[in-house]
């Protein structure tokens, strides 16, 4: 299902009315972190957008500033993005323009709309103005065209300290727009960067840079988040002053914002840095390499997005709403048997070594899936909530001494006997099976009391399983940094024991009973690590 979406209109006009013949797209993130799930709001937006009405999609890194880059994030973003099933035309660098960005402001400075001003970057604050002020016009505002290209050439090769001198556009001290007010287009910055090394001193301002970098492309249509709406005149004034030959178009959507999740890139590198989290794929995040590495199928990610599609407005989105198509995309997954916290069985009445091999369907809904044989002998492991030593009432459809119930594909199991620590833990229950109640075998005499999955005893693999819950608490207080408000219990290892099978990294499996599970890559020859993917069933209510 995709939801129709108002760029989706509008592109399709333009396409209608001859405007275009192609729409050009682009994704242009800056590389100072890793992406989420955000992100592919407009990644995946943009991709089908642009190939779905006879056209293309670039991927363009805005690295304008050499600072907080790297070009770690630059192969994190490619990597996900990959991950992510889109497909760029051209991968390119907003850094490859500097030489054309350069040349353009001296195509507004010759045309007297820009200026090289003395003040100090507080200066330029204070006058500035505000909301209800007018702003002051600098006092060197006035300098004459050729004198501007002579400090701006100066600026260029370094004979100005670092701060010392700005290149501003010349528009309007008392528009109500406050980024109309003479915005600075360049700074100098001694900064190494990662593409040009020290080719430059000086670096184009991101509201100068953008509209360049989209015009240069031939972009169509510029999408962009909400907050850009207020900027989107001066974007216009660029392309016009500057004569770029296409005009690109800019339109702004609402982000998704996932409710109780940490969405913004600098509010998750905040708890990246203060080791809040274990890293940027800590699958507690909603970052692309949070969701993989917990198990998260791309198609799920894809599907979402869709779905939800570019809203006008801006508004929350509930994480169960996410997770709906994570179930749904995780259908097809083997259907094992795992006990995350055993309570060992011991069948007294059942031969010393004997093994039986049950056949059981992989995944009962695809029988093409096929089955595998699961080990079944005098020792078994249940989940410890499965049982309680008094039954409760007509709803507890598990065991309780004395009580019998079927263990899946197998046989019905009596207890008969609990065997305690000193702490008074249950460390053994004594059971008995009943040989005429074999799975499949028809046998209706009496109904079991519920019917619970295990694991063989000696058959099966050691696992330690991570089931998460919400990362921060009290999120609606704003007071408090997330970093300080992390639910201690949001990470909870458990260890148990799953059937004896081959496990790889990524492979994901429903465990009867217990949830959609990944393998982490954490695993390795000594230890078999499982994520929680996602529960069996919403526990989601309206
Ligand atoms: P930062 O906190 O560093 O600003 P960011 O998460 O806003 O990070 P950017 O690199 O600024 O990330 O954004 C890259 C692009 O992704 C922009 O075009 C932006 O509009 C879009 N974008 C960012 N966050 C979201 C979101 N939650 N939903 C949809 N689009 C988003
Ligand atoms: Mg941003």
């Amino acid at each position: 299902m995709e939801t129709s979406n108002f760029i989706k209109t509008i592109i399709e006009e333009d396409l209608k009315n001859g405007k275009h013949k192609e729409i050009i797209t682009r994704f242009p993130p800056e590389p100072n972190g890793f992406l989420h799930l955000g992100h592919a709001r407009s990644i995946i937006q943009n991709y089908h957008l642009a190939v779905s009405n006879n056209g293309y999609f670039n991927l363009r890194f805005d690295d304008t500033n050499p600072v907080k880059e790297d070009t770690v994030f630059v192969e994190g973003m490619i990597e996900d993005i990959k991950w992510l099933g889109v497909k760029w035309k051209n991968l390119l660098f907003a850094s490859d323009y500097f030489d054309e960005m350069y040349n353009r402001a001296i195509v507004l400075i010759k045309k007297g709309k820009a200026f090289v001003d003395d003040l100090s970057a507080e200066e330029i604050r204070e006058y500035r103005g505000d909301l209800k002020n007018p702003g002051k016009e600098s006092p060197y505002r006035n300098r004459t065209p050729e004198e501007n290209l002579e400090l701006f050439e100066n600026m260029k090769n370094g004979l100005y300290e670092d701060g010392s001198r700005v290149l501003r556009a010349k528009i309007d001290m008392a528009s109500p727009n406050m980024n109309l007010r003479d915005p600075v287009i360049y700074r100098i910055q001694r900064a190494y960067h990662h593409n040009t090394q020290d080719k430059w001193l000086i670096y184009p301002m991101y509201d100068y840079a953008h509209p360049i970098e989209d015009a240069i492309e031939g972009i169509t249509h510029s999408l962009c988040s909400l907050e850009f709406e207020d900027h989107r005149p001066l974007y216009d004034w660029v392309v016009k002053e500057c004569e770029m030959e296409n005009v690109p178009r800019q339109i702004e959507f609402g982000k998704l914002i996932m409710a109780k999740q940490v969405t913004g890139k600098r509010y998750i590198k905040q708890l990246v840095d203060s080791k809040a989290v274990i890293g940027w794929d800590d699958p507690r995040l909603i970052t692309i390499s949070g969701l993989r590495r917990k198990g998260v199928p791309s198609q799920a990610i894809t599907n979402f997005i869709l779905a939800t599609g570019l809203p006008k407005t801006q508004g929350e989105t509930e994480y169960e709403m996410f997770d709906k198509y994570v179930r749904e995309s995780l259908v097809e997954a083997k259907r094992i048997n795992a006990v995350v916290d055993p309570l060992l069985v011991e069948i007294t009445n059942y031969e010393d070594s004997k093994v039986e091999y049950l056949d059981v369907e992989n995944n009962r809904d695809f029988p093409e899936m096929g089955t595998r044989k699961v080990p079944f002998s005098k020792y078994v492991y249940i989940e410890r909530e499965d049982f309680i030593e008094e039954k409760p009432n007509k709803k507890w459809k598990r065991l309780y001494l004395n009580g019998e119930v079927r263990l899946m594909h197998a046989y019905f199991i009596k207890a008969n006997e609990i065997i305690k620590d000193e702490t008074g833990k249950i460390t053994k229950i004594l059971a008995t099976y009943d040989e005429l109640t074999k799975s499949g075998s028809g046998f209706t005499e009496r109904k079991p009391n519920g019917n619970i999955h295990f694991v063989d005893g000696t058959i099966n693999k050691p696992a330690t399983f991570r089931i998460f819950d919400d990362l921060v608490l009290d999120f609606e207080n704003k007071d408090i940094p997330f970093s300080e408000k992390i639910n201690k219990n949001s990470l909870v290892e458990k260890h148990g024991f799953v059937e004896a099978l081959e496990y790889n990294v990524l492979d994901r499996f429903q465990f009867a009973r217990n949830g959609y599970f990944a393998v982490d890559q954490d695993t390795n020859e000594e230890k078999l690590v499982f994520n929680e993917i996602v529960s069996l069933k919403s526990k989601f209510k309206r």
